[in-house]
């Protein structure tokens, strides 16, 4: 049994950031991870041999986004722009864009007109019922899938239209050394102001009453404290009570157990894939005509594994496969030898390399299935139509001892993101009083 002010339970961005903030103001901070490392969703690959500092979650910083710089500038950890070309493989050949999805002025003018929150697949049946537009409700639903691994039935327009309406496209950032690079800080900061990490500890029940908690591991121990932060990812929170990794309160906390099953989580599937060296560069682009894909950044198409950029502007035979959404929720469950296939299948139909040719290109491999890890199940937040309800419950104390934080929790625009989750983070960390 061990005694402490503050149980963190969670070394994820959201964990880390209010464990530093608590332990840095002199309380007593505990944090209990399930996972051998610390980090979550962020999973920077140190290998010496292939995908050195690769990113099989977290990899870029989406926009000037405040939290998450000035933690980076605070620590003095570089970032650089990620920027770079867009292209589309259609109709047989590559295409260059600068905008994604023909119509989005349009889609964005009626979006700002919009007086009451629908769902965006009814927002497109509504306001783009004729066929001719067919073409923008197909790549809107791809868009809102592929990106927010949402699904568009269930997604909130107006959550969308404030994630559209704030992205700035021109703004994308990498870590130098990676996203893990961040997470390594967060924990010489708790360790420096005396807060203690413990990993391999899965929590299991939260047993707690005003001003007292005992956070109960899989292992059978118990550890102690006056108020706990749940900074859990919502697929574990939703997650069948006897499933692995899943949580029970006890007592039951019946209206924030309701609010956490009807928040919207996504799937996905993240690919890395290291070849002997990066065979697209000479592939040649159809418009504009002469220009070939060397500073290709993202490819997109209709493949199994549609998606796919590379580490441009650096250079690397390091390819990245995508698939989010509906789809990926549709793969939880194969292996990952199955996803690979896939994937070699898709890059070989766009191009026109024979698979088994891929395959003595392919160096090395590491397939992370998200929604397949127990202390994951899934990707990351979007806002369903009660998403605001519910997050006003879920951000206030439970009499004082029992709080949340995650990236679902998160108000701004930069929703399931780590800015999001540092935010929330800090956030809970500043509701949680003294003593
Ligand atoms: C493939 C992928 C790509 C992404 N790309 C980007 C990107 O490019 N840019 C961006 O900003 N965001 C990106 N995100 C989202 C971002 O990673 C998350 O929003 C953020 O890291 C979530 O942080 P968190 O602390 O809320 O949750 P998590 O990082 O999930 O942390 C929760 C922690 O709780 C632990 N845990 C689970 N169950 C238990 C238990 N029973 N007991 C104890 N501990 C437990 C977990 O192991 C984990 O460490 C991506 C996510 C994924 C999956």
């Amino acid at each position: 049994m061990s005694n402490t002010d503050i149980l963190v339970i969670g070394a994820g961005a959201a964990g880390l950031m209010a464990a530093r903030t608590l332990a840095k103001s002199g309380q007593k901070v505990t944090v209990l991870e399930a996972r051998d490392r610390c980090g979550g969703r962020i999973h920077t690959l140190t290998h010496e041999l292939f995908f050195k500092n690769a990113e099989l979650g977290a990899e870029f910083v989406h926009g000037d986004l405040p939290v998450t710089l000035n933690l980076l500038n605070e620590a003095g950890i570089p970032y650089y722009p990620a920027g770079g070309e867009m292209w589309q493989y259609k109709n047989g050949g590559f295409v260059k864009e600068d905008e994604l999805i023909t119509g989005w002025d349009m889609l964005l003018e009626k979006l700002g007109k919009l007086k009451k929150d629908i769902t965006i697949e009814s927002f497109l049946q509504k306001e783009f019922s004729d066929d001719r537009y067919r073409q923008l409700k197909d790549s809107v639903r791809n868009f809102v899938s592929g990106y927010d691994t949402a699904d568009p039935a269930k997604a909130s327009t107006f959550a969308l239209r404030k994630e559209w309406q704030s992205e700035d496209n021109n703004a994308q950032h990498r870590i130098k050394g990676g996203y893990g690079v961040m997470i390594k800080y967060l924990e010489e900061e708790i360790k420096n102001a005396r807060g203690e990490i413990w990993l391999n500890c899965a929590v299991k029940e939260i047993h707690w009453q005003r001003g007292k908690v005992t956070a109960l591991t899989e292992d059978g121990t118990a550890y102690d404290g006056s108020k706990i932060l749940i900074a859990l990812p919502l697929g574990v929170l939703q997650a069948d009570k006897n499933e692995k990794g899943a949580i029970s309160f006890i007592p039951a906390i019946h209206k924030q157990e309701k609010a956490l099953q009807a928040m919207g989580f996504g799937a996905i599937i993240k690919i890395l894939l290291e070849f002997d060296k990066s065979f697209w560069v000479d592939k040649p682009g159809k418009e504009p005509t002469g220009t070939s894909l060397k500073n290709m950044a993202f490819l997109f198409s209709e493949e199994e594994i549609p998606t796919w950029w590379t580490q441009e502007p650096q250079h690397s035979s390091v390819l990245t496969g995508w698939l989010g959404g509906m789809a990926a929720a549709a793969k939880t469950d194969i292996t990952n030898e199955e996803i690979l296939q896939q994937s070699l299948q898709s890059l070989s139909n766009i191009f026109k390399l024979d698979p088994d040719e891929l395959k003595d290109k392919l160096v090395s491999y590491n397939i992370a299935n998200w929604t397949n890890e127990p202390f994951t199940r899934g990707s990351y937040a979007y806002d369903t139509i009660t998403a605001p309800a519910l997050r006003k419950l879920l951000n206030k104390p439970v009499n004082k001892t029992l709080y949340f934080a995650g990236e679902y929790l998160y108000e701004g625009p930069a929703m399931g993101t780590v800015e999001a989750a540092l935010t929330s983070g800090l956030d809970a960390a500043k509701r949680m009083p003294d003593g």
